[in-house]
């Protein structure tokens, strides 16, 4: 018998009604012959809620105590699958991360999953029964109990996968597949076939937040074959395949436009140009363990330059008090922020071999007089910072412009210069 693991999202254990259906999908699968290991998250809105109330306590609530609350969604999910799967004549049983051992660091509300002892599982596999585990949930080595970081259950499904040697690891949500954008901001978005974990990584990375990204990672470096799935209804889905050459797969031009709204922007004006200013400005920032992502330096005829970079929009406001803090110490004229920003990006492994991408995609953003204030590039994305009142304009536009609309015939895998070649339905 082959294993498959199959992961469940928030909206579609949503309700008792929801979880009595996939129940029955679940008892489907094992009829076609395969074991199942079955990973949910909470009801769909259930983490938020939690997090709500802790804040209403402690502005910044203690790391530690909120992953105790927060693994509590997931552990009402798995009890009443196991009992729905009972009901339906499955025998099951569930689990935490705790019982099951997924040990991770100890870094609370983003930790790291480092081990799975998976003899308890293989045993009930052998006993007939499915596993359902707890998402997004892990314990470190002083037993305590941490999150993996939102959207983790992908994360725990994927691991869980590697740890077994499953066949494939499902991830079953509340779209049929991977999109060319978000479905739910461009209706002519279409579905992918396939894409290759590198595509995949940068449009999570990018903000496609259909998958975790570190899920992604995790599936990339144990070969374990992903694919994303409607829980409601049946389907191919996606393929998140590994390699390209084995798959004989095209290389699109472009896979997708990926966005992302956490981003803001902070400026530093007028420092002096002299070796060593961006470590002196980036240096405090990281010691605060805050991330930058973009950074761009324009220098001005006087000597002097501004120095712009983002961070999360959850950061925004530390990194601003930090770099103004230490403004006069730069001898900088002044500070600047803005949290009304975010990224677009264009993804495609394709663009390795191809000029002219940028212009096309500049052309397209000034068409509809949408400004860039920012710029990165990398082999396989282009992504630029706009006002956040642009994003779904700039998405469509790009979505247009590279010819990845809908309403192109299924299976057609040319690749005309718009195209992205591999389509879905
Ligand atoms: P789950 O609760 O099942 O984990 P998520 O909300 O985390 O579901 O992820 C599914 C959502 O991801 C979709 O509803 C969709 O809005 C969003 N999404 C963003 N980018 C894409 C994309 N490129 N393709 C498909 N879905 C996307
Ligand atoms: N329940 C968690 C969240 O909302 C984990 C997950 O859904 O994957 O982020
Ligand atoms: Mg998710």
């Amino acid at each position: 018998m082959s294993l498959i693991v199959q992961k469940f999202g928030g909206t579609s254990v949503g309700s008792v009604d929801r979880i009595e259906h996939i129940a029955a999908r679940i008892g489907n699968t094992r009829e076609r012959g395969d074991d199942v290991v079955v990973v949910v998250s909470a009801m769909g809105g259930e983490t938020d809620r939690l997090i709500r109330l802790a804040q209403g306590i402690q502005e910044h609530p203690d790391p530690r105590e909120l992953d105790v609350l927060l693994s509590t969604g997931e552990q009402v999910t798995i009890a009443l699958l196991a009992m729905a799967l009972q009901a339906n004549g499955c025998i099951a049983r569930s689990y935490t991360g705790h019982q099951v051992h997924i040990r991770t660091d100890s870094v609370h509300t983003r930790a790291r999953i480092v081990h799975i002892d998976d003899q308890r599982i293989r045993a009930d596999l052998e006993a007939g029964r499915v596993v359902v585990v707890a998402g997004f949930q892990g314990v470190d080595e002083g037993g305590n109990i941490t999150t993996l970081g939102r959207g983790g259950s992908d994360t725990t499904a994927v691991a869980l996968a590697a740890a077994l040697g499953a066949r494939e690891c499902q991830i079953h949500t509340d779209v049929d597949g991977v999109y060319t954008t978000d479905p739910r901001v461009v209706p002519e978005a279409r579905r992918l076939e396939v894409l290759t974990f590198e595509e995949m990584l940068e449009l999570a990375s990018l903000g496609a937040k259909v998958l975790q990204i570190r899920s992604v990672e995790f599936a990339s470096k144990y070969g374990v074959p992903l694919r994303v799935l409607s829980s409601f209804e049946d389907g191919p889905g996606t393929l998140i395949a590994p390699d390209l050459e084995d798959n004989r797969m095209e290389q699109p031009l472009i896979s997708g436009v990926a966005f992302n709204r956490d981003e803001a922007k902070i400026t530093v004006m007028g420092v002096q140009d002299r070796p060593g200013v961006a470590f002196s400005i980036l240096g405090p920032v990281a010691d605060e363990n805050i991330e930058v992502d973009m950074i761009v330096q324009n220098t001005g005829a006087d000597g002097t330059t501004d120095f712009t970079f983002t961070v999360h929009r959850n950061d925004f406001a530390r990194t601003l008090q930090i770099v103004e803090e230490r403004r006069l110490q730069w001898g900088a004229s002044g500070v600047t922020g803005d949290d009304r920003i975010v990224k677009i990006s264009l993804v495609g492994v394709g663009m390795r071999s191809h000029a002219g991408i940028a212009s096309r995609m500049f052309r397209a953003l000034a068409a509809e007089s949408i400004n860039i204030q920012m710029i990165s590039t990398s082999e396989i994305k282009i992504s630029v910072v706009v006002e956040e009142k642009y994003l779904e304009l700039g998405v469509r536009a790009l979505h247009t412009a590279f010819g990845l609309d809908g309403n192109v015939v299924a299976g057609d895998r040319s690749q005309s210069p718009g195209g992205s070649g591999r389509r879905g339905s």
